[in-house]
């Protein structure tokens, strides 16, 4: 009942390729090139490519997953058109893609393949690529909504903001303030959604009168906040009209931040959607106030900002460079990647054409998150690109799954593409 396709993810699903530790998979993939028809290179950083004779067209996916759950070890299931697996992260994200390909491969199909290393931990293997684009056309695979062509999407930056602060021991009443019943999001994509970050949520509690003593929330950088407790003079009975917030009085004498710049800094820093796109109704340039710790004098606070300009980038830099400034905190920015900027691309109007002629309808989009299409842009300047895949949902959690006949026209739509690019 399986295609071949499937088949063929069930296989690849069996063999360990967490981020990170990707040595089997890339084992596998290189065994599966018909090497009397495809070159095979491998770059030091793990990416894999194969280049046929004359293709106008390379096809990009990452072979890196997300291992959540019991993953490596994948037990997939079907339950009513979905595959998904029992207690793991599925690898639908991006493994149907590095299937197909795999698929196309063992057919000879005229087509250059890119299987890039390690996505998921920072787009690792599309920043350090040695292998080069040749083709005219790259069509990325890693997208996740049937019937959608992506054109375009956000580049980002990490930024952690340091200060360093005195304490005294003072007497009186304090409480601890801790998140509950919040749900989180990505830092990207769900930015927009009125989603209360835990780290706003506690910055939002802090007033002129307020001592400070400590603070430490969020979980990873690319991720808004689910859990934070702040501990801070005053009384429950100030707070309590806060649903998401859990009040406990602690003891007394508690340390005091002796600087009121920290708390300023704190109140500050951005978080949320910083401008948008109304043209394309989507999110230009945004903050994520991800991880917050204020403790032992030292105050770190750790942001993701993405922009779908090179140019907002720099300006969320600068505008949260000068409150650094303002309240004498350090700043350092890294893991900078450049958007990939929409703009006019006669690949993408044709692979558009081609949804449109096989699901009835297509749209086409931009991202408020990161594909690795805008890195790649940069190692090949002149080439056009363009995202597509099937439906899947919730990748990254346990509750990944992944649509099957979407997956089908999947394979439909890239063969077509091939042929018609
Ligand atoms: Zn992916």
């Amino acid at each position: 009942m399986n295609s071949p396709l499937e088949s063929l993810f069930a296989q690849l699903s069996a063999i360990e390729h967490c981020s990170g530790g990707t040595q089997a998979l890339r084992d596998f993939i290189c065994s599966h090139a018909p090497t009397t028809y495809y070159r095979v290179d491998v770059d030091s950083t793990g990416n894999v490519g194969f280049y046929a004779p004359d293709a106008t067209v390379t096809l990009q996916a990452h072979y890196d997953m997300v291992c959540m759950g019991s993953a490596p070890a994948i037990d997939i299931i079907e339950e009513s058109g979905w595959l998904k697996a029992r207690n793991s992260s599925l690898g639908a994200d991006n493994g149907i893609a590095v299937a197909l390909m795999l698929l196309l491969a063992q057919e000879k199909v005229c087509v250059n393949m890119l299987f890039t290393n390690d996505e998921e931990i920072g787009l690792v293997g599309a920043r350090e690529l040695q292998l080069p684009i040749v083709t005219p056309n790259v069509l990325n695979l890693d997208s996740e909504e049937e019937g959608i062509v992506y054109i375009g999407c956000a580049g980002g930056v990490d930024v952690v903001i340091d200060k360093a602060f005195e304490t005294s021991r003072i007497e009186g009443e304090f409480v601890r303030l801790s998140t509950q019943g919040l749900i989180g999001g990505h830092s990207g994509v769900d930015i927009d959604k009125k989603i209360t970050s835990a780290t706003a949520l506690m910055a939002s509690m802090i007033d002129a009168q307020s001592r400070l003593v400590s603070m430490v929330g969020g979980e990873r950088r690319n991720a808004i906040a689910v859990s934070g407790a702040l501990t801070v003079s005053g009384r429950c009975e100030d707070f309590a009209h806060h649903s998401h917030i859990l009040c406990t009085p602690v003891q007394s004498p508690q340390w005091v931040i002796e600087d009121e710049g920290v708390a300023q800094l704190f109140k500050a820093l951005p978080h949320g959607v910083l401008t948008y796109d109304t043209l394309h109704t989507v999110v230009d340039t945004s903050a994520n106030l991800a991880i917050v710790t204020i403790d032992e004098n030292r105050a770190r606070f750790q942001l993701s900002l993405r922009s779908m300009r090179s140019a907002g980038l720099d300006e969320a830099l600068e505008q949260v460079a000068s409150i650094a400034n303002r309240w004498g905190a350090s700043m350092s920015a890294s893991g900078r990647y450049e958007p990939w900027e929409a703009k006019p691309n006669p690949f993408a109007t044709q692979v558009e054409a081609i949804v449109r002629q096989t699901l009835g309808s297509v749209q086409s989009a931009v991202m408020h998150a990161g594909l690795e299409c805008g890195i790649l842009q940069q190692h090949a300047p002149n080439a056009y690109f363009a995202s597509i895949g099937p439906t899947i949902e919730a990748p990254h959690s346990v509750h990944e799954r992944v649509e099957r006949a979407t997956v089908e026209r999947f394979e439909i739509l890239v063969r077509r593409i091939i042929s018609a690019v």
